[in-house]
């Protein structure tokens, strides 16, 4: 039975720098002084953000991996009448970061959730972008099972808002590879790195020219990648095979009368890519 105390605390979720520490906003530093606990997703490192700012504080960890018994012992702690704050291990807490299920749960126990708002990855390198900014789509990671990689890309391939990826720099060329397959090589693509640290850097180009960029080019550092929505324009016979995986294209030109070999040069030209790369994918290699 949970102890009820007669007012609730508050869940704080606080966004914290992505890279430069002048970032931290002085709210945020106040409520982070002011709490009773801080739930961090990697204690060692918000550790080192207090030390910083010369803040002591109780902190529990909360992360996708024991979020689930933490995320009770947290809600307890609030409805014992206890502040909280939030912190990730940079950023917003709860865009692609632990924590959307602790907002949840605060919610459904009456307990009061608010934020103090700060740096978010994802929207610091859409307005670097250049591309449309009026209309866009957050799509986060994109899954590790190829099945799962394949079917989120093609559910985004004719979407018209601009599309926010984030990556990590080991994934970043089997990504574009596979972004160039479902979007096109000449599709815009920004890549936003290591925003507000010293080696900030973003490249405006295309997918084709972003995989000749890093044939040289080993990656490092976060990224973002900005996307540009499919264009409206492109007409259903340009695009007939948006629609279809790359297995279901090579198909529809057998099923057409062509040679599996011929199929597949032809898929790889429509798609701009390796004839290689479609081969190896409708033979499941
Ligand atoms: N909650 C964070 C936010 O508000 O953006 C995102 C957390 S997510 C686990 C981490 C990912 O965010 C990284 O893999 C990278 O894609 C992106 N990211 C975080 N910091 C970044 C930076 N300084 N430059 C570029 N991308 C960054």
């Amino acid at each position: 039975m949970k102890f009820m105390a007669d007012k609730k605390g508050t869940l704080y979720l606080c966004a914290t720098p992505i890279g430069n520490l002048g970032d931290i906003s002085s709210r945020c530093l106040e409520i982070l002084e002011s709490v009773d606990v801080i739930a961090a997703e990697d204690t060692r490192r918000t550790l080192q953000l207090l030390n910083h700012f010369g803040i002591t504080k109780a902190l529990t960890s909360y992360h996708e991996h024991n979020k689930k018994s933490k995320g009770d012992y947290i809600i307890n702690l609030l409805l014992e009448g206890k502040n909280v704050a939030q912190v990730s291990d940079a950023g917003t807490p709860a865009i692609s970061d632990p924590g959307e299920d602790l907002v949840r749960l605060a919610i459904e126990n009456g307990i009061e959730v608010t934020s103090i708002p700060g740096p978010v990855a994802g929207i610091n390198a859409l307005i670097l972008s250049g591309l449309p900014t009026s209309r866009y789509a957050f799509e986060g990671f994109l899954s590790t099972n190829k099945r799962n990689r394949y079917e989120h890309l093609k559910s985004v391939q004719k979407d018209t808002h601009t599309l926010i990826f984030y990556e990590a720099p080991h994934k970043l060329l089997s990504t574009l590879k596979d972004m160039k397959q479902y979007f096109g090589g000449e599709r815009k693509i920004a890549l936003a790195r290591e925003l507000t640290k010293l080696h900030e850097e973003i490249l405006r180009t295309t997918l084709d020219g972003a995989l000749e960029y890093y044939a040289e080019k080993s990656p490092r550092g976060e990224y973002v990648l900005i996307v540009e929505g499919a264009s409206e324009v492109a007409t259903d016979e340009e695009c007939f095979w948006q629609d279809l995986s790359v297995t279901e294209h090579v198909d529809h030109y057998i099923d057409g009368g062509i040679q599996q070999k011929d199929a597949i040069k032809k898929v790889a030209q429509d798609r701009g890519i390796p004839k290689r790369e479609v081969y190896n994918e409708y033979h499941n290699i």
